[in-house]
């Protein structure tokens, strides 16, 4: 289908100093869990945003100079030839489908922790030590900013040697040069410190040694922090966020706008922000500059993008996640196939790799982080190894996705569902407050099954073995998912609390299908992600009195991964719920609930009609067993294989059930893994290596 012309004005080229990008679709910085260690994976993964459209591709942060790390978190570097080298792969691969490939180079001041490197880490003016790390941070002298300013030039020109066509000065998310103009970690008296004009001298110090360094050849991109979202604490954008961009409107080539902290809704999840809402803040810095202007704000759909654009509000659709989601959104649009566009949910999964130092991951794109290591691509797929037909059992995300990339390849599938839905999950946990977006990852799957001849999907079909024998498909996938356990067992409490046979005692699963419970309600949280939390919301909201009562330190404690933690217990605060942490369920008598301190067992009691308890799930795997506990029947049945997948064999998050379901589908009728089924990246002594 040719391109809708209302998307035209989203494939002009634009301007960016020296160079220019082919359309305004540019991938922002974002991090990936592979950093210096990881070149190939990036490479290939990177080369995937350049093939499905992305006029600008980016790097991660990446280090400057040895005394900015953050080890074992996987940030990039360009501190010696060797980096060169391995930025370049990035580079040339971005390149040859005509992308521009840009670099966040950078230095995080008093945020790297330096475990690696062992160097202090440095500051405008000496800061506490953080959480995680007992070490302060010292006060830069007039010889460390001198070194800091070489270490900027050097890397600079490193990365044009790369190959990178735009270079960043990092002056966001809480890093160096921010720190410089962020009155909580400047109290210097010389002239870095004091009027913002003076803590503002770093920064632009930096810009111009950039272009000086590299200005003739690369583009010299500023990303920016306008409004920390920490009121007087930080930057705002009514006071000084504003002023720095008016200082230095002109200097850089492009602002790449920021909002938030790291721990401060930045790349807000969908619980807490809608598409597009930074808005306000990327259409100031627009008003100030005459400079092209990057925003973010999880765009995945185009009216959305062309009209920012046509507003004035930015110049470049910047995108992060809904680029990781769909690495093909801008060719999508380009060829009028905006149905088929793999639409960001916003669940921060992709957050939490790198919050936990591993490869990218993602709910909606399975191959996400597999480019290289597994060989896989997020359009294309083997095509079929042989006429086998497949029936998967249960269409949640895991069956879903193993029948559309099944059909894909082009075999014959048939799903069978119990109920009279696709989404399995999906759909009961879409209707949860804040969770709508969910619902993607179904209709995604569900409109690329529809168009397809080869899987047949039949609802109301709860099947047991008995009929399965009689169907006699040859490969049988059961994808039929977990159910929520009532008893308590969970992540802290691995025996049943007394009275779990109670009336009064509900699980998510009830209260997903309509259950009510009288108040006050105690919600007892011992599964630490999203769930406990969007209960007790959902509850509170319906107007019942609530506590959630978890033996963790924090509510939905997993979350500081997808970091959304922070928003989460502050929206049950402000929404009246009663958070009791470090306690564990004893009992439950229809009346009260008993807890435990962790530490010293030392009891208490919270009065509740109701207790709605998030622990443990079990798998839906009696069919399985059923099935695999016959072998000769199986194979009077002609039935070669029965593979359970998904929540139905592991419960875990949805990134997981549809990840089950790809791999499923890509290793179907392939030769045998070995037991390392993907390629490792890492440096190998001996021969060839060092
Ligand atoms: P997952 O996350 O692993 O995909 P879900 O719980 O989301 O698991 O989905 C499982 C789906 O399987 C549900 O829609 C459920 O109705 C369906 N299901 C469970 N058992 C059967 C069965 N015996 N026959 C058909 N469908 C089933
Ligand atoms: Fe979007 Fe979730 Fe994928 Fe991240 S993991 S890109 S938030 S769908």
């Amino acid at each position: 289908m040719p391109r809708d012309p209302r998307y035209d004005v989203l494939f002009e080229p634009v301007k960016i100093g020296p160079v220019t990008a082919k359309n305004r679709f540019y991938q922002v910085p974002h991090c990936t869990g592979m950093g210096h260690a990881m070149p190939r994976s990036l490479a290939a993964m990177r080369e995937v945003k350049a093939e499905g459209g992305w006029g600008v591709v980016c790097t991660e942060y990446c280090s400057i100079h040895p005394s900015s790390e953050d080890t074992p978190y996987a940030f990039a570097s360009l501190w010696d030839e060797d980096d060169v080298k391995n930025q370049a792969l990035m580079c040339e691969a971005v390149h040859r489908h005509g992308a521009l490939a840009g670099v966040e180079l950078w230095h995080g001041g008093e945020r790297p922790t330096n475990r690696y490197s062992r160097l202090p880490p440095m500051a405008p003016s000496a800061t506490p030590p953080h959480y995680a790390n007992p070490v302060h941070s010292y006060a830069m002298d007039k010889s460390d900013i001198r070194a800091v300013r070489r270490w900027q030039v050097a890397a600079a020109k490193r990365a044009q040697r790369a190959g990178f066509d735009i270079v960043y000065v990092y002056m966001g998310h809480g890093f160096l040069p921010l720190q410089f103009i962020a009155r909580r970690f400047n109290r210097r008296l010389d002239e870095y410190g004091g009027s913002l004009e003076n803590r503002v001298r770093l920064a632009r110090e930096m810009i111009e040694d950039t272009k000086e360094a590299v200005g003739d050849a690369c583009a010299v991109a500023v990303r920016f922090s306008i409004d920390e979202l920490m009121g007087a604490h930080g930057v705002t954008s009514e006071t000084e966020g504003r002023e720095v961009i008016e200082m230095l409107a002109e200097l850089p080539d492009l602002w790449d706008v920021q909002v938030g902290d790291t721990g401060a809704k930045d790349s807000a999840s969908a619980r807490f922000e809608e598409e597009g809402w930074q808005e306000r803040y990327t259409g100031l810095v627009k008003s100030l500059t005459s400079k092209p202007v990057v925003g973010v704000g999880r765009f995945t759909s185009p009216d959305t993008m062309a009209s920012q654009v046509r507003r004035g509000v930015l110049d470049f659709i910047g995108a992060a996640r809904p680029s990781i989601a769909d690495p093909f959104l801008p060719s999508k649009i380009e060829e009028g196939r905006i149905d088929e566009i793999r639409e960001c949910i916003g669940c921060n999964i992709c957050r939490s790799a790198n919050n936990e130092g591993v490869p990218l991951r993602c709910t909606q794109n399975p191959t996400m982080g597999e480019e290289w290591r597994r060989g896989w691509h997020p359009e294309r797929i083997e095509t079929k190894g042989s006429d086998s037909r497949v029936l998967v059992v249960g269409a949640g995300p895991a069956g879903l996705e193993c029948a559309r990339a099944l059909g894909q390849r082009g075999y014959s599938v048939t799903l069978a569902e119990a109920g009279t839905a696709l989404g399995g999950r999906v759909t009961r946990e879409a209707a949860l407050p804040g969770l709508a977006s969910w619902a993607r990852v179904r209709d995604w799957r569900a409109g690329r099954i529809a168009e397809m001849a080869n899987v047949e999907v039949y609802f109301d079909s709860r099947l047991g073995a008995a009929d399965i024998l009689e169907f006699g498909f040859e490969h049988v996938v059961v994808a039929s998912g977990a159910t929520w356990r009532r008893d308590g067992i969970g992540t802290f409490n691995r025996i049943a609390f007394a009275g779990a046979d109670q009336a009064g005692i509900y699980t998510p699963d009830d209260i997903m299908a309509g259950a009510e419970p009288e108040g006050p309600v105690v919600v007892y949280d011992d599964d630490h992600y999203y769930m406990g939390g969007v209960i007790a919301e959902k509850l509170r909201r319906a107007g019942r009195e609530v506590a959630l009562a978890t033996p963790a330190t924090d509510a939905s404690t997993w979350t500081h991964m997808t970091s959304e933690q922070h928003w989460i217990q502050a929206g049950l605060i402000e929404l009246g719920v009663e958070v009791v942490v470090t306690r564990r369920l004893t009992a439950f008598d229809g009346e009260k609930a008993e807890l435990a301190c962790v530490y010293t067992d030392r009891p208490t009691t919270l009065a509740c009609a109701s207790l709605v308890v998030v622990g443990a799930r079990d798998p839906n795997d009696a069919l399985y067993h059923d099935l695999v506990a016959d072998a000769g029947a199986l194979a009077a049945a002609g039935i070669a294989s029965v593979t359970r997948i998904g929540d139905c064999l592991a419960p875990a998050t949805i990134a997981h059930a549809v990840y089950a379901g790809h791999r499923y589908a890509r290793e179907f009728d392939a030769p045998p893994a070995g037991d390392v089924p993907f390629r490792r990246e890492r440096v190998v002594v001996g021969a060839g290596g060092r």
